[in-house]
């Protein structure tokens, strides 16, 4: 039996031999490049058996995603059923997420009778961690920052039983010879009550935890709240929340079952949930200012279990870095970095060599959605295909934005944790290291390096490093042709695919006309794509300004409709017409009429800025990327599902369809002088904005005879948007492509991009 998946360092084979032993069953099972490889003495009855079993007594990290039988000809004569060790030269098929400690692990935790009572790095093969300690391929200990902690008799013995939790867990460890917890400064006291009290006093706690460190402090605490944000200087994103258990969770949010089931499954991402209303009467507005869903997440570490314990309300749980910043790893550089932020810090001498991030989820559209994907997600492969299994492998180095890289070959895309913003130079650097790590740990020898047409992008340029000095072709794909193949490849659309209505809704991406694009309607498959329609070009006064500065998006908005003029005189009462008023605006029509940094985007991103500042949500200046158009969400989900809609145009351009803005804002300002409530004018555009996507798309569809539709970009991650467009399209017949496996955001832009390179090279060969 060959057998294909996660199922390398997650206690497969000792299942294996529990259910070949049960079944009486000889033969032998070992790891190889492949997956793993059993030889059992069985005739074809027996066999489905085994495999009917073995699938039922799954370790719980384990996915099998393919199985093929065999007869074996060779004359084998085992006299029982072995497990065989590793061959220590070929590379492992998977490496496993790292995962929550299981229900059996707490229990010894708590378990005063138990050896390893207390201990704060409890783990076994079902549980700890993985990708955030590997160092090099095999995965096994000498290769995992685990090499520095010998292992006790006791420990050792339970390594080497195949009948014990413990077979094989690479980190496995107790009291005697693990890893061990401090408060820095106070190396004899016990740190589980230090950290306590510096909570209960309203301190704030840094923690070294899985894959970083957090910095949390008493989420009741307004005062604490505050102080945080101060010092970390995060000013716009919401905190994430850590509490012991589901009922004090429910306490908070609207929570719903499988909203459990994500919080408890071995992942254990941040899920954001509906607020409820009582919720905002206890916990500051500190937490998430404007937003309507809180993000939760379970404990997920031993650590976590200890410093729970007793607490009846959330903590804040929150990265440790100041705001941009990559988390710290690194136990000097933490104490350096964060020591002005925390007031105590509870540090461990176990190395993170991989910097994993807490994954974030949203439920919409009747599914889990990524915002980031990290932390018990990554690197479990994603399944393409089969048709891409004969490609030459390939290297994606995704956007610039919350970054991630891809490896494809074999109809297998390793999508790496998300590694931030390349912006930064600490996480530029580490981008650089974790593209080797991976190539390293998978063994991983790309064809073709994959880059965005952006030839500014740190990782366009990284790409052409690696291309130059390794010898490889590099590929360049146009940013919203990746964003669509990535949904058409997760989907598991054959590389020949038919072609397919791309709606890309995001931020900005490089176009290929030297304009920036952002709202586009592509007809598209792996190997190319043509532009059929957009939203209306709008100048961005101040280039990358506008990005920060929303206000300079609506005034464009409606200086480049020819709106302006008209819509000052009738609305000067209103506030955001005299922000605008105080600003220099002739300076910016000047900018304007010479083409002075002022690009032309046909952005959706930029829309949502525009009208969020009517609304004057963030309008002077938005923290990050989105802000203002996230408030404008949150806004609208607090109105009905009512009628009203502000109009969009759809309108013949000679190079496609437009969708123009110009009916919107007299419809909106006049909304606005009404005095109509802010969450009802936010609906409205919301309502308008998606018919209008829909009108276009079945339009389009129409003209050339396409049967499905695939969504991605950022601004899909918008639960209002998406809900909509998605039941409407389906609605009108379409098949509706949307991601259920990695984020709608950029971070999921690497595997379109591989998608793209792997049919490049394919058609080539
Ligand atoms: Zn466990
Ligand atoms: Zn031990
Ligand atoms: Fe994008």
């Amino acid at each position: 039996l060959r057998i294909r998946g996660l199922v390398q360092g997650v206690g497969f084979r000792p299942t294996v031999w529990h259910v070949a032993r049960d079944l009486g069953l000889k033969g032998d099972v070992r790891n190889d490049g492949d997956g793993v490889w059993v030889r059992l003495l069985a005739d074809e009855r027996q066999a489905d058996a085994f495999m009917r079993e073995l699938r039922d007594r799954l370790p719980p990290l384990a996915r099998i995603d393919a199985f093929e039988q065999c007869p074996l000809d060779e004359d084998f004569q085992p006299s029982d059923f072995s497990i065989h060790h590793s061959d220590q030269t070929t590379p492992l098929t998977g490496i496993v997420p790292d995962a929550a400690t299981c229900p059996a692990c707490v229990a010894e935790l708590n378990d005063p009778n138990n050896r390893r009572y207390r201990y704060p790095f409890i783990n076994c093969t079902h549980c700890g961690p993985r990708l955030s300690i590997i160092r090099a391929i095999p995965y096994d200990r000498p290769n995992t920052s685990m090499d520095a902690f010998p292992m006790c008799p006791t420990c050792e013995a339970e390594y080497t039983d195949p009948a014990d939790r413990r077979y094989h867990a690479q980190p496995n460890a107790c009291a005697d010879c693990g890893p061990r917890v401090w408060i820095e400064g106070y190396a004899s006291a016990e740190p589980f009550e230090l950290a306590a009290e510096t909570l209960r006093k309203g301190g704030i706690l840094a923690i070294k935890g899985i894959g970083g460190f957090h910095l949390a402090c008493d989420a009741h605490n307004a005062e604490a709240v505050d102080t945080l944000r101060q010092r970390k200087r995060r000013y716009g994103k919401p905190f994430a929340l850590m509490a012991r258990d589901l009922d004090v969770i429910r306490r908070y949010v609207h929570m719903d079952g499988s909203d459990q089931e994500l919080l408890q499954s071995p992942a254990a991402p941040i899920v954001l949930m509906g607020r409820r209303a009582d919720a905002s009467q206890v916990l500051p507005k500190g937490i998430a200012l404007d937003h309507e869903t809180l993000g939760f997440m379970l404990p997920y570490s031993p650590i976590h279990h200890l410093l729970l314990q007793g607490w009846d309300t959330p903590l804040v749980m929150t990265s440790g870095n100041l705001s941009d910043e990559p988390q710290c790893t690194d136990n000097s550089e933490a104490a350096n970095r964060l020591s002005d932020i925390a007031d105590r810090v509870l540090m461990h001498d176990r190395v993170i060599v991989n910097r994993v991030d807490d994954s974030v989820i949203r439920p919409m559209a009747g599914k889990p959605r990524f915002y980031r994907r990290a932390r018990g997600y990554a690197p479990a492969p994603i399944l393409v295909h089969e048709s891409f299994k004969d490609c030459p492998p390939v290297l994606a180095l995704g956007a610039e934005l919350k970054s991630t890289i891809c490896l494809l070959s074999q109809a297998r895309a390793t999508v790496s944790q998300h590694l931030g913003d390349l912006e930064d130079a600490r996480t530029s650097d580490e981008f650089e290291r974790t593209t080797a790590l991976y190539q390293h740990i998978f063994a991983f020898k790309p064809q073709a390096i994959v880059v965005d047409l952006h030839p500014d992008y740190r990782s366009s340029r990284h790409g052409e490093n690696l291309a130059t000095t390794d010898g490889r072709e590099l590929i360049r794909v146009q940013h919203h042709h990746a964003h669509i193949a990535s949904v058409m490849a997760e989907n598991g659309l054959p590389m020949d695919a038919n072609p397919v209505l791309g709606i890309a809704l995001d931020g900005l991406g490089y176009g290929t006309d030297g304009t920036i694009w952002g709202g586009e309607f592509l007809k598209a498959n792996f190997s190319d794509f043509k532009r059929l329609g957009h939203l209306v070009n709008t100048p961005m006064p101040g280039g990358t300004q506008a990005i920060l500065e929303p206000w300079r998006d609506l005034w464009a908005q409606l200086h480049a409709r020819g709106l302006w003029d008209d819509t000052a005189a009738s609305h000067a009462h209103l506030p955001i017409i005299q922000f605008l008023q105080s600003k220099p605006l002739p300076v910016l029509e000047n900018m304007l009429k010479r083409g002075l940094n002022s690009p032309l985007t046909s952005s959706a991103g930029r829309l949502f800025d525009a009208v969020a500042a009517t609304l004057q949500l963030h309008h002077e200046r938005v923290h990050q990327e989105g802000q203002a158009a996230i408030a404008l969400e949150q806004l609208a989900s607090q109105a009905d599902d009512s009628a009203g809609a502000y109009p969009l145009a759809l309108c013949e351009a000679d190079h496609g369809l437009e969708l123009d803005t110009q009916p919107l804002w007299p419809a909106l300002f006049e909304d606005l002088s009404r005095g109509t409530p802010a969450p009802i004018i936010a609906r409205h555009f919301h309502q308008g904005f998606g018919q209008s996507i829909m009108q276009c798309a079945l339009t389009l569809c129409g003209h050339e005879a396409l049967e499905s539709v695939a969504l991605s970009g950022g601004v899909f991650q918008n639960r209002i948007l998406l809900e909509q467009v998605v039941s409407g399209l389906e609605k009108a017949g379409l098949e509706v492509l949307h991601h259920e496996h990695l984020p709608s955001n950029d971070g999921g832009i690497s595997l379109g991009q591989a998608a793209i390179g792997a049919r490049h090279l394919a058609d080539r060969s």
